[in-house]
């Protein structure tokens, strides 16, 4: 897609959007001049998609839907020594043995890895509800404090 400009002797040139800024020879006058960039015209020189907000990720709906009963939940919970089992979650609270350390230890769906990870995830979404919690807080102190001032200004030039 080209796009007009001209040069300083006012010969109107076609040009390329990406030979904007470009220092060429006139090719009527021979002026050495810099291609202006493309004014007026449709933003076509970056070709970059606008994204106007970033798709919510369906983390936390997958996180609360029950999983399906059909194939049996591995859990990985490490044993005692950091050795990481894989476990199918009706071996919970049995008494196993790690096959790499010989350990004697209880299955717990709190040392699961997938528990943990769900406890962040749950954590973090708490933490973000409270940041906003706070933010607000700043905005409604924010507003409290100006109108106060308002108040001070106009009171002080009133009396
Ligand atoms: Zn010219
Ligand atoms: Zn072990």
């Amino acid at each position: 897609m080209t796009f007009q400009f001209r040069c300083p002797n006012s010969c109107l040139l076609e040009g390329e959007p990406e030979q904007a800024g470009q220092t060429i020879n006139c090719p009527m006058c021979n002026v050495l001049f810099r291609i202006p960039e493309p004014v007026g015209a449709p933003a076509a020189q970056d070709a970059q998609p606008t994204q106007p907000a970033q798709p919510t990720q369906p983390t936390e709906q997958a996180a609360s839907q029950p999983v399906p009963e059909a194939e049996p939940r591995l859990l990985h919970i490490p044993c005692p020594n950091g050795h990481e089992l894989e476990t199918p979650e009706e071996m919970l609270g049995q008494e196993v043995m790690c096959p790499h350390c010989n350990t004697q230890f209880q299955l717990r769906e709190s040392d699961s890895v997938e528990y943990k990870r769900k406890r962040d995830i749950e954590r973090e979404r708490r933490e973000r509800k409270v940041g906003n919690a706070w933010f607000n807080w700043a905005i409604v102190c924010a507003v409290l404090v100006i109108i106060g001032l308002i108040f001070l200004i106009i009171s002080a030039s009133g009396g």
